[in-house]
């Protein structure tokens, strides 16, 4: 039979065990972090159907324009495999009554994501992302909460403080936005022989994506566009201010940034992303913000709320490049070794007692000689071999060889679990 094409799509990648190690890691980092906040878990469908999104995210964004994996089904049912998940989250709470008469709901989720986007270092068309949603609650301190955690959670994981930016801004609201959106707009118009052929489109669908355009030429112009910032109403810059006395008071360091305008339209109020050093274009590991009327755009009541998502994959770049290693537990904390085949049944028992014990045992099931299998017992992080043999077995007692100092030491084999056993 003709070998069939053995490689993952492009722009995906199978998480191997080393990877995959990592991401148990930090969504069982995550888990604990946002339980001390009471987030509990939430798991949505990985496909929705598609207005989900288009009427969620907004027909002009990249991310419904471009990038959605959209089909339909054998039922004739327009499907999109989900670009994000807050999206999903807020149709779930609206579909299940969890926001109803002013209750609130604190959720958090893990788990791939889908864009099809020109892959390149730390952008991938699947990619994973954990995140949290506070939803039903509008007052500033549950912004400084949920900006916090994700803080805390790249603190928990290790990335240095020193290699991250924290940036904040305000998108206003429906009574401060559209008045401004129209002056950007103009903005564009009367600078349009200076922008991009993209942004200059912009201007009808949307203006603030300017402020997000990468090209050096864009940049300079949009530098002098005017600033929501200047153009707040009360309301707004009130809750802005008293976000970041929150924070303040709370000791987080941010950056102002007036030109941080995420890309998707549900944003309201508060928006932030933090930026990590060496990681190239791709250099927001984490973001979110409010959305206050998203709810509304899918026909339930105003119900505000706020969230955010942090990338895996970047994630680890950013460990990687500040030079942090994810701790990697053993594989296996005792290898039971075997000195010749006539053992195997009693290295099997002896394997088995140890897990009935609680002890991450393994052994050898290939019949290699005992050189390997200490390579083996090596590979797994093994602190401790147990060499069992024909001679150990007649006396009860096996020898226990400590793989850091070397040293052996003879247990009675009615001990052993006992003797493995991690004191503490
Ligand atoms: P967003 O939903 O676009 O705000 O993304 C939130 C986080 O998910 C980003 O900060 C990235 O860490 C990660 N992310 C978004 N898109 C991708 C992608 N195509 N590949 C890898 N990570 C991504």
């Amino acid at each position: 039979m003709s070998q069939m094409n053995a490689r993952a799509p492009k722009g995906t990648s199978d998480l191997l065990p080393d990877t995959a190690r990592a991401w148990e890691h930090l969504t069982r980092t995550a888990q604990e972090l946002f339980a001390r906040y009471g987030y509990e878990p939430v798991y949505t469908p990985i496909f929705e159907h598609t207005e989900v999104f288009t009427r969620g995210i907004g027909e002009a964004t990249d991310i419904v324009s471009k990038e959605m994996y959209t089909f339909e089904d054998k039922g004739g049912r327009s499907i999109t495999l989900r670009p994000e998940a807050t999206a999903s989250v807020v149709r779930s709470c609206l579909e299940h009554h969890l926001t109803a008469n002013g209750q609130s709901t604190k959720l958090y989720y893990s788990g791939p994501m889908f864009r099809y986007e020109r892959p390149q270092a730390g952008r991938t068309r699947q990619f994973w992302q954990i995140g949290l949603e506070a939803i039903g609650m509008a007052e500033p301190t549950v912004d400084a909460e949920v900006i916090v955690v994700l803080m805390e959670f790249f603190a928990a994981v290790g990335v240095p403080a020193g290699s991250m930016t924290l940036l904040v801004n305000t998108m206003g609201d429906e009574v401060c936005r559209p008045a401004y959106r129209d002056r950007v707009a103009a903005f564009i118009r009367e600078n349009s022989a200076d922008l991009c052929e993209e942004c200059d489109r912009r201007s009808d669908t949307n203006p603030l994506r300017a402020f997000d355009c990468k090209n050096p030429g864009c940049r300079i112009v949009m530098a002098d566009a005017p600033l929501l910032r200047d153009a707040l109403c009360d309301d707004c810059a009130a809750h802005y201010a008293a976000v970041k006395g929150h924070l303040d008071a709370l000791g987080i360091a941010y950056v102002e940034d007036p030109h941080l305008v995420r890309g998707l339209d549900y944003y309201t109020r508060t928006v932030f992303e933090v930026k990590a050093e060496g990681l190239g274009a791709q250099d927001a590991i984490g973001g979110g913000g409010r959305y206050d009327r998203l709810m509304e755009q899918y026909g339930g009541p105003p119900t505000p709320g706020l969230g955010f998502a942090l990338g895996f994959e970047r994630t680890l770049l950013a460990l990687k490049a500040a030079g942090v290693q994810t701790p990697a537990l053993p594989i296996a904390e005792v290898f039971v070794a075997r000195v010749d085949d006539s053992v195997a049944a009693d290295v099997f028992a002896i394997t088995q007692e140890l897990r009935a014990a609680g002890i991450a045992a393994e052994m050898d099931h290939q019949g290699r000689s005992l050189k390997s299998q200490m390579k083996a017992a090596d590979r797994l992080g093994a602190a401790q071999v147990v060499l069992v043999g024909p001679d150990e077995l007649a006396a009860g007692a096996l020898t226990v060889r400590d793989m850091g100092t070397k040293e052996e030491r003879s247990v009675p084999r009615v001990e052993l679990a006992r003797a493995l056993t991690p004191r503490g």
